[in-house]
């Protein structure tokens, strides 16, 4: 089950382990998708629905990493649930298959997530971190 369809079913922030302002952003855009969703299948729908906003209602001039104070609080974030995890990783196949969905993406540059700024072959060892679009 997708980030977004546990977010549905009332998963908060704490029971995902992630931090509040990433999951406030997640559940903008989950609220955003329910007011056009048709009630088919949730997670085929919701992946077509943040393909589609990638080029209409998420603008972005050109794609540059968040500033360097986020990206400081994002990293500082992801070391401290890596330590509290004991230090886990996801298998080999689900780290290959988070970098699959990053190298079709249009926010993937020079192995750089334009959204978060993390450079995903690390971040896609992290089993606490997801995309922010809810990719994987
Ligand atoms: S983490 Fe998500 S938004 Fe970032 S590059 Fe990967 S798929 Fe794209």
């Amino acid at each position: 089950m997708i980030i977004a369809e546990q977010i549905l079913n009332g998963m908060t922030a704490e029971d995902l382990g992630m931090p509040i302002y990433e999951w406030e952003s997640r559940k903008n855009l989950l609220d955003k998708f329910l007011l056009s969703w048709d009630g088919e299948e949730f997670e085929t729908s919701y992946l077509a629905w943040i393909a589609k906003q990638e080029d209409t209602t998420l603008p972005r001039k050109e794609s540059v990493p968040p500033s360097i104070s986020k990206q400081v609080k994002t990293v500082s974030a992801a070391a401290i649930q890596f330590a509290r995890s004991g230090f886990k990783r996801v298998t080999q196949e689900e780290h290959d298959a988070r970098l699959e969905q990053c190298a079709g993406c249009t926010e993937f540059k020079k192995g750089r997530c334009m959204r978060c700024g993390c450079y995903m072959t690390l971040k896609a060892w992290l089993p606490q971190q997801h995309c922010l679009l809810g990719k994987w």
